[in-house]
């Protein structure tokens, strides 16, 4: 998303840029995703949802969004909801393929399939905005150090060129390189068009078991459940079970019964609470074998409000922006929107480049 936004506002500014895209299609995992665009209600709600994060940053995200949203609009962006159905969140959902074409066409010039091996030119600002670096399995091992490998739940190319341009650049990496965003998925293979369907988002009602038979999950899980997503990569074989009881199996997350999400998940996920190799509640019954899906890294390169990247000492990288996944520091210790701040950041990387 931040890039096609980031050509989109240079171009209204009078600008030309070019996106080199490194996919045979534009539009990241923006394209893939549910496409809700959101910000917290509350400041004093972001900040304590992720306190990790730079609160100059988050400041940021949250003050300019709305107009941020406004502008896609203006552009003719297709919102399907006008509110995101969650009390704490305000923000407008999306159509993910009519915002792709939108943003396409106002972005003006895209070359798809470019090498990653194209590094930019040092003489043109440049903004970073690769999609974070899940796709790769070498720098996931190294900074998140799962407990076993993570599937992929985003676009395939996202594979941390960003982050190793911008050190290579002399920038410097943020807060948070540990931490992810995902969703736990069945344990089974699965494609891009189960990303959203096939998403097991009712942890909290579950009861969360390691292969071990151990009740990892200390406290209440959050509402996104990203806390229990990224406990969920850190035991053994990074997997776990949710067991459900008929009275968890009631119960709804927005328009759908917990029920409903488990009769998405492929048979061979799911085993009758007597066969599994440890004993659960008398109560049960279903469990669901579980594993998360990596959606895209929360830590990255550090930037400052104008979204310029950062190296030692604060000092600004010459003619180095960054925007979207690429930069971290922004939903460290928890979880908020990805699409938020890939188009504030990407807007104000435009603003900023000229
Ligand atoms: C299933 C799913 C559901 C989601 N739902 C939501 C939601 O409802 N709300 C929300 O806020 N977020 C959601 N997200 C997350 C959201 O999609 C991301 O946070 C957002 O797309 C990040 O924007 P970005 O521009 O950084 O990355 P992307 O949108 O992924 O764009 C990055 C682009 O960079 C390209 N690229 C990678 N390497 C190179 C290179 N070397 N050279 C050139 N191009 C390169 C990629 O191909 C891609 O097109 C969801 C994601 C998924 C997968």
């Amino acid at each position: 998303m931040a890039g096609l936004v980031a050509a989109a506002r240079l171009r209204e500014l009078g600008r030309k840029a070019v996106v080199l895209e490194k996919g045979d299609r534009p539009g990241g995992s923006m394209l893939l995703s549910s496409c809700v665009v959101w910000r917290f209600r509350e400041w004093d709600d972001f900040r304590a949802e992720c306190p990790g994060g730079d609160e100059r940053l988050q400041r940021v995200v949250w003050e300019r969004l709305d107009e941020a949203i406004a502008w896609l609009e203006s552009l003719g962006a297709p919102v399907v909801w006008q509110e995101t159905g969650n009390p704490r969140t305000v923000g407008k959902r999306f159509d993910p393929r009519g915002l792709t074409d939108v943003l396409v066409r106002a972005a003006g010039e895209l070359r798809l399939s470019t090498s990653h091996n194209v590094l930019p030119r040092e003489d043109e600002p440049v903004v970073l905005c690769t999609g974070g670096f899940q796709g790769s399995a070498e720098l996931v091992a190294e900074h998140i150090r799962p407990a076993g490998r993570l599937r992929l739940r985003a676009n395939r190319w996202s594979a941390g060129d960003g982050l190793r341009i911008g050190l290579t650049r002399g920038a410097t990496r943020s807060a948070g390189m540990d931490e992810f965003y995902g969703r736990n998925m069945p344990d089974t293979d699965f494609s891009e068009a189960d990303f959203v369907p096939q998403a097991q988002l009712y942890g909290r009602f579950a009861r969360v078991f390691n292969e071990d038979g151990e009740e990892f999950f200390e406290g209440r899980v959050s509402w996104s459940e990203n806390d229990l997503v990224q406990a969920t990569a850190r035991q053994p074989s990074a997997r776990a079970w949710y067991v459900l009881d008929d009275a968890a199996l009631a119960e709804r997350v927005r328009d759908r019964t917990v029920a409903d999400m488990v009769a998405a998940a492929p048979s061979s996920a799911k085993l009758e609470p007597e066969r599994l190799p440890f004993c659960v509640q008398a109560e049960a019954r279903i469990a669901v074998r579980i594993a998360p899906g990596i959606t895209h890294t929360i830590g990255g390169l550090r930037i400052d409000e104008r979204a310029c990247v950062l190296g030692e000492g604060g000092r600004r990288v010459e003619g180095l922006l960054a925007a979207g996944a690429d930069v971290g520091g922004i939903s460290t210790g928890g979880y908020a929107s990805g699409l938020a701040a890939a188009l504030v950041f990407g807007r104000i990387a435009a603003e900023s480049a000229t």
